[in-house]
């Protein structure tokens, strides 16, 4: 069996810069972050919408790694060949094969830093409980969304994301940068306990698990016509019940959540989510038990030299 190796990636969205800027100063000064002497790719996932200064030159990279991308390799669509160049470059049979994938993101949304879990693979899990436990962070659970798929992590045997924000794309933010650099850290060290198997799993985890997400309201010809109420915006992780306020019209006009079954919102008025037609998700708070198989699938992973 090949080493532990782990695929950092930051810029899959070229306008999401301080993940990158952290990366090239990591690379200048190797001693900035403990590595713990695991072996680490950092790679730039999209250089090429990084040198435009935009979120993807074709197509969203995050929604690239499609089965069927792997074998179009003719394809003009710049995304779906450059997902097709990672896996062969890092994947799990790649050039350098790498088992867990980190993939660093930014959002515009009030959301603070969280993980996100793509489906339920019983290492992500663990992993996420383990950086819940430690710096608290709230973990959002993405599934059953069939608009919404093709995701860099899915492609490695364990994998997540990192959503820090809010910042603007394109801006370099301390704040984000500090926070960027702890989870890395955090995750770092983390791995190299279970390395260790030096074990401090927790007995639960909290997870926002994906519901739905919503569009804005729209006239008849398909323009948004109402906006996120300004006792929506901001309130990310905050409960939403029926009749709180949710969109408002210049007309003074409030549209109100109808829906007797409270959730919780989350990418509220997120920039990037405008073309994909998305006002804000909704999710539901569970409190899971941390299984002893989520815990064996990380530590057997981790540990399978
Ligand atoms: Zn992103």
């Amino acid at each position: 069996m090949t080493q532990l190796q782990l695929l950092l990636v930051a810029g899959t969205h070229g306008n999401e810069i301080n993940g990158i800027w952290l990366f090239e100063a990591w690379e200048k000064s190797l001693s900035l972050i403990n590595n713990h002497g695991i072996k680490i790719c950092k790679v730039i996932g999209n250089p090429e919408a990084k040198k435009a200064g935009k979120r993807y030159i074709h197509n969203d990279l995050n929604r690239s790694f499609l089965e069927e991308s792997f074998t179009s390799i003719n394809s003009p669509d710049f995304e779906r060949i450059r997902a097709n160049e990672l896996i062969k470059l890092y994947g799990k049979e790649g050039e350098n094969p790498c088992q867990i994938a980190l993939d660093f993101h930014t959002t515009t949304a009030s959301m603070g830093s969280c993980l996100v879990v793509y489906g339920r693979r019983y290492a992500d899990l663990a992993l996420a409980s383990l950086i819940q436990y430690k710096l608290g962070l709230p973990i959002y659970l993405h599934e059953s969304d069939k608009d919404q798929t093709g995701f860099l992590v899915e492609s490695w045997p364990c994998g997540l994301v990192i959503e820090i924000g809010p910042v603007g794309q394109g801006l370099l933010n301390a704040k984000i940068i500090s926070q960027t650099k702890l989870i890395v850290e955090n995750l770092l060290d983390q791995i190299q306990q279970v390395k260790k198997l030096n074990l401090f799993f927790p007995e639960k985890l909290i997870i926002h698990r994906h519901i739905k997400s919503i569009d804005f309201p729209r006239d008849d010809e398909g323009n948004i016509n109402a906006l996120v109420h300004p006792l929506r915006q901001s309130k990310d992780w905050q409960l939403l019940k029926k009749d709180d306020e949710l969109f408002y019209q210049l007309n003074g006009e409030i549209i109100k959540f109808e829906e007797n079954e409270p959730f919780i919102p989350v990418f509220i008025n997120e920039a990037a989510y405008m073309e994909k037609n998305i006002a804000m998700s909704f999710t539901k708070r569970e409190l899971w038990i941390v299984k002893n198989e989520w815990k064996k699938s990380l530590i057997d992973l981790i540990n399978q030299e």
